[in-house]
């Protein structure tokens, strides 16, 4: 069955257009990797993570907060891609403004990032761009667009799975499985100003946090991308386009909870 659907994909991809392109790589991302391969490569990465000694932080008041803003967007990223298990680690990094997520929904906030951001609707806007390159599964199509398709799929038809994992493992070393590129940037972007609406925040958080960023001459590593990366201009501009195109009303900033908690969290 997985063949089938995996043929009929490729077959179609050679003469679709821009918008089906990201559903036909959805669904070939699907069929070349399980979810029991993404969880596995989430698994690898976080074992990875605690082998280059990367401090998780231990303050239960933030842990709960983070909690609770991601579990604010789960729901909706659920509809777009059921039976994701979200886990979530806070990394105590006062320095460092990122956040990242690896296949299977491990998401994984800086302290730095919720120490820069001035409201909490930017933040979920960041962690609403997280969820989305899982919901996508962008690590799996970044394999398909770093390899080609046609190999990919070849291997995936072929007699011995192992060679999709063996693959998958070593971009993941090179850390190319996280690297994604423009267009599937700005495509978590938009999702990410979704959820935020969704959940009742101001979606233009993610684009003004980019705002402040740029003026600060601060390229984050979470902006750090391919060499095709979007710009952050372009970026806030599709943002600001999708809100418009979409009339997305929510206006809650959450000024005084991100400051409460920013209190909490070391600052070196
Ligand atoms: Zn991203």
């Amino acid at each position: 069955m997985r063949h089938l659907v995996l043929a009929a994909a490729v077959l179609s991809f050679t003469a679709c257009s821009m918008m089906q392109r990201s559903q036909t790589e959805q669904i070939v991302a699907a069929t070349l990797i399980t979810d029991q391969q993404e969880t596995d490569l989430g698994f690898q990465v976080h074992e990875e993570l605690k082998k280059e000694n990367t401090k998780f932080l231990d303050v239960p008041d933030v842990g709960f907060y983070v909690s609770g803003l991601v579990q604010k967007l789960t729901p909706q990223a659920d509809k777009d891609r059921p039976g994701v298990k979200w886990q979530y680690f806070v990394i105590d990094d006062p320095k460092t403004v990122n956040a990242f997520a690896t296949p299977g929904g491990r998401i994984y906030i800086y302290t730095g990032l919720l120490l820069a951001a001035d409201t909490e609707a930017e933040v979920v806007g960041v962690v609403g761009h997280e969820l989305a390159h899982v919901v996508a599964r962008h690590s799996a199509r970044q394999l398909v667009a770093a390899k080609g398709l046609e190999t990919v799929a070849a291997m995936a038809l072929g007699k011995d799975p192992s060679d999709v994992a063996l693959l998958a493992a070593g971009l993941l070393g090179k850390g190319s499985i996280m690297a994604y590129g423009r267009d599937m940037e700005l495509e978590a972007d938009q999702y990410g100003a979704k959820y935020a609406n969704g959940a009742g925040y101001d979606p233009r958080g993610l684009a003004t946090f980019f705002e402040k960023l740029k003026a600060k001459g601060e390229l984050p590593q979470f902006l750090t991308f391919l060499s095709t990366h979007p710009s952050n201009t372009e970026r806030i501009e599709k943002i600001t386009a999708l809100i418009a195109a979409n009339g997305y009303q929510s206006t809650e900033q959450g000024v005084a909870s991100l400051k409460a908690i920013q209190a909490k969290i070391p600052k070196q």
